[in-house]
């Protein structure tokens, strides 16, 4: 075995070292898997011991089959040849106590598990929203770096260790906000393609030249950072190939705008108007959301507040929301039952123009802040009731806010 890597500090007094120094994070895409491939070619250059090695990957549940199929077929091989431990962790549930699941933990790995018993998605179709474009990407953080980091301790013992990292040499700003992020003292983190000066193109060219494919990028199926990323081209491609995927995603935003007008997918713009009815191409995808909306539907009750910081009222500080399940039917039945309502109370429906959504107005949201919205709204069944434990107080100091919406138009 080789003698402890320079770089790796010895234990701290009264803790021991576990079965692991050196954790390396595989998301399946380009980045990390160049670093694994190359790293196998010669551990020992690296400073790497295998038996004291642990490539970590974290399911989200929702990573596309295609990535999926091409690390089963290129990568799991390398790692049974060289004896390297995979370990498949998902979280186990919403909520942090819920703890972490370990899929399969293995150094003769026979394939990937897509998913734990919690996803992503449920998170997200739960919820009504999709993932966030603004600030931290929390999505991220919940479903992989804190369930990489309460596997950690116990595999290292509560000793240091290494953890290598696939920012490339494109990206040294992600290097940088990890080491403003990092808070662990036993925690070196190690970003070999930054090292190694490859950037992107070098590792699609690197895997291209190793293993005869263009790699696939890795990520989501509905995640919203294809657009800022400038792939937004080959996501849509993507998701042309994969009409019953994109049919879901496109189910997904439905919901998300259904309780939130402003809830794309994209911020400003939604998946639904890359997709045209028009487009040949496109046809298969819109064709699958149409069966995707034949589900189970509900009429739900939204009250929004918009409110501002306490400390300072010229700032917006983060909305409220409660979501309460009314009724469910088909999708007919709750329209029906949406006029229905809206007649009684002589309150309008209005029709979303983007996704055609039934949506009666009780109260509108004003023009300054703070303010409120409430309305009823017909969509897909799978949103549970949910409100933050102050939200009532809080609706009754805001209630007086907002427009009244009092004029039928049905
Ligand atoms: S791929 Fe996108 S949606 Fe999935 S965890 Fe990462 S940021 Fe969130």
């Amino acid at each position: 075995m080789p003698s402890t890597p320079a770089w790796l500090p010895e234990p701290l007094p009264g803790l021991g070292r576990g079965d692991v120094d050196v954790v390396i994070n595989w998301g399946l895409g380009r980045d990390s898997s160049s670093i694994i491939a190359r790293l196998l070619d010669d551990p020992a250059a690296h400073g790497i011991d295998l038996e004291r090695t642990a490539v970590i990957h974290m399911a989200t549940g929702d990573e596309w089959p295609d990535t999926i199929a091409d690390a089963e077929r290129f990568m799991l091989p390398l790692f049974r040849r060289h004896r390297l431990r995979l370990v498949q962790l998902a979280r186990a549930g919403q909520t942090m106590a819920a703890g972490i699941e370990v899929l399969d933990d293995s150094r003769c790995p026979a394939r990937l598990v897509t998913r734990g018993s919690w996803t992503l998605w449920e998170e997200m179709e739960s919820n009504g929203t999709v993932p966030q474009q603004a600030g931290t990407r929390l999505c991220s953080l919940h479903a992989k770096a804190e369930v990489g980091d309460r596997w950690i301790p116990a595999a290292t013992g509560g000793g240091p260790f290494r953890q290598i990292i696939g920012f490339n040499a494109d990206e040294p700003g992600r290097a940088k906000a990890d080491a403003v992020m990092s808070k662990n003292p036993l925690r070196t983190a190690v970003f070999p393609l930054i090292e190694w000066g490859w950037g992107l193109k070098d590792c699609e060219n690197y895997l291209f030249d190793r293993f005869g494919i263009w790699w696939k990028k890795s990520y989501c199926t509905f995640c919203c950072f294809p657009v800022s990323m400038g792939s937004l081209p080959a996501h849509l491609d993507r998701m042309r190939a994969h009409p019953e995927i994109a049919g879901r995603v496109l189910r997904l935003e439905y919901t998300s705008m259904a309780l939130n007008p402003n809830g794309r997918l994209f911020g400003k713009r939604s998946l639904l108007e890359h997709f045209s009815p028009a487009d040949p191409a496109s046809r298969e995808v819109l064709d699958a959301f149409q069966r995707e909306l034949d589900c189970p539907w509900a009429i739900y009750e939204v009250r929004r507040i918009l409110p501002v910081s306490k400390a300072d009222p010229t700032v917006r500080a983060p909305a409220l929301r409660s979501v309460a399940r009314l009724t469910f039917g088909t999708p007919s039945q709750t329209g029906r039952h949406l006029i229905k309502v809206s007649d009684k109370h002589d309150v309008p429906v209005e029709i979303d123009p983007e996704y055609g959504s039934a949506r009666a107005w009780l109260k509108k949201r004003g023009q300054g802040f703070p303010t409120v919205e409430h309305f009823l709204v017909a969509a897909p069944f799978f949103v549970k009731d949910k409100q933050q434990e102050r939200f009532e107080r809080e609706w009754a100091a805001h209630r007086g806010l907002g427009r009244p919406a009092f004029t039928s138009q049905v």
